[in-house]
């Protein structure tokens, strides 16, 4: 892991660009301005958020690695200044680093940025990372015998990719139910034809596919305890609160497809731009379907969980 500590006390920059494993290429992986606590709160989530980066472009066959950037939000002084330094940050390390937008990074950034580098993506792969975790979904039903046609699914957050996401479901014939903190969404997803259910509810309603699409960390023990699904597959980075809450999602027969493995699409489509010219094609990414389907059968086969399995699948990868 490569540390590049990001400091311009003029633009009011304090952050961490981390780099996960450069040995094995280009590193992809998105810009996070957040509130931390600490600058050491900050360097830790950019190093925890850049080897969740490997994972996702290793699983999807990308020749690449992770990346990511974490700038503490309450610091910035002036944020044109503060993107022009990260984006010369950027462009000093040549390609080696290939970045877009995460969580608080805005267009406005993205504008300052492609001012001063060409290693930013300018693509909106919003709905690349929808049509994957659609594929996954449609995976993870096709395994577990539940027919997408006629299964409900509850949504958690519709936002830019839930909202996509709740549109493909209901066009593949699945009844939706929604929920999210901000109301002008939950109107948006409810003139789909959504149905509605409150946000302290819609982890743990009965439903046959869980679709995280809000946070990450949203499924802890007491959450597994209550869950009334076969099902949980989402766009939200880091669903699980801690990895080993996978074995008692085994324990209570839910499929759970890893969130490296879902929500893929969005890199999938943004990689391609940097390592050949163009983007990934749908057709690159609709095989997050078979991917799926290999990584859940092999899990069954190896009587592990699909996280163990994939986890394992990565390792030997990441060895070649
Ligand atoms: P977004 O900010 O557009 O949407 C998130 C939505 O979740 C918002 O509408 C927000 O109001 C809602 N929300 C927040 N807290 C909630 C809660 N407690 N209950 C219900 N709703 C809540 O983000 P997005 O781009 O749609 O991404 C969604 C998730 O997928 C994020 O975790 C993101 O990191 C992850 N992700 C996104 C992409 C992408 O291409 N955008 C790619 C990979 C992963």
């Amino acid at each position: 892991m490569k540390i590049i500590e990001l400091e311009h006390p003029g633009a009011g920059v304090r952050g961490a660009l981390a780099l996960d494993a450069p040995d094995l290429g280009p590193a992809f992986g998105g810009i996070r301005v957040a509130s931390y606590r600490s600058a050491e709160s900050c360097r830790a989530d950019a190093k925890r958020l850049a080897a969740a980066m490997t994972r996702k472009v290793l699983i999807h066959d990308i020749p690449g690695s992770g990346g990511k950037a974490a700038i503490m939000a309450d610091a910035i002084r002036d944020r044109h200044a503060a993107m022009t330094y990260i984006g010369e940050v950027v462009e000093s390390l040549k390609g080696s680093f290939f970045t877009g937008p995460d969580t608080g990074f805005t267009a406005d950034d993205t504008r300052s940025l492609t001012r001063v580098t060409k290693f930013v993506t300018t693509e909106d792969v919003t709905d690349a990372t929808a049509r994957g975790v659609l594929q996954a979904i449609r995976a993870a039903c096709d395994h577990a015998g539940v027919d997408i046609t006629r299964a409900r699914v509850n949504v958690q957050g519709v936002g830019a990719v839930g909202l996509d996401l709740t549109r493909r479901l209901m066009a593949s014939g699945a009844r939706v139910t929604v929920a999210d903190v901000v109301a002008s969404r939950v109107a948006e997803a409810r003139s789909t034809g959504a149905d509605v259910a409150g946000t302290d509810d819609i982890l743990t309603e009965p439903c046959d596919v869980l679709c995280p699409c809000a946070l990450g960390g949203i499924i802890d023990a007491t959450v597994v305890a209550a869950l009334q699904c076969r099902i949980i597959a989402g766009a939200a980075n880091n669903i699980l609160a801690e990895e080993p809450l996978a074995d008692g999602l085994a324990d209570r027969d839910i499929v759970f497809v890893p969130d490296f493995v879902c929500n893929g699409g969005g890199v999938i489509r943004g990689a391609w731009v940097h390592l050949r010219g163009t983007p990934g094609t749908d057709e690159e990414i609709d095989a997050i379907y078979k991917r799926t389907r290999n990584l859940l059968s092999g899990a069954e086969a190896g009587g592990v969980t699909p996280l163990a399995h994939t986890l394992e699948v990565i390792e030997r990868k990441r060895a070649r």
